[in-house]
């Protein structure tokens, strides 16, 4: 790979902190169980993000959601303080793909200020939440079988 070092950069100083998860229904197309995991986010040793991951237990082939909330989150700050941001997560041939969809809706969007996808994308709060997600997807254990190094 030759963007391994910009990607060192740009994850070094994130830490991820995983924290609890419940099963949240069955998958609308399949019908198999899905599941909720979510976490924290660090940088530069501040709270910066939490994290939900939304998927279908087994199956790699249903769409997954990374739902990320950026911001601040010191005393006194509220949901106003924070962007909520969707990702749609998929596993292609070419390898972990994300897309920005609409927040609204989605658990994450009682925590911070539903975004839609079309306002996002391009910018570099859409960079961060990738970068972010990207890291969830490495270092979470829980969520391994979504990624592309997990056995299928
Ligand atoms: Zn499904």
């Amino acid at each position: 790979m030759t963007n391994d070092d910009t990607r060192g950069d740009a994850t070094a100083n994130l830490e991820i902190e995983p924290a609890s998860m419940k099963s949240s229904g069955r998958c609308a197309c399949c019908g198999k169980s899905r599941r909720t995991a979510w976490g924290f986010v660090y940088r530069d040793g501040g709270p910066r993000a939490c994290y939900f991951v939304e998927w279908t237990l087994g199956r790699i082939d249903c769409a997954a959601r990374f739902d990320v909330v950026v911001g601040s989150w010191f005393d006194g700050t509220t949901e106003d303080d924070r962007e909520a941001v969707s990702l749609e997560y998929r596993l292609l041939d070419t390898g972990p793909s994300f897309a920005v969809v609409d927040a609204a809706g989605r658990p994450a969007a009682e925590v911070g200020r539903a975004t839609k996808g079309s306002e996002v994308a391009g910018t570099p709060l859409a960079e961060e939440v990738v970068t972010i997600a990207g890291a969830v997807l490495e270092i979470d254990d829980r969520v391994s079988e979504l990624s592309a190094r997990a056995p299928a």
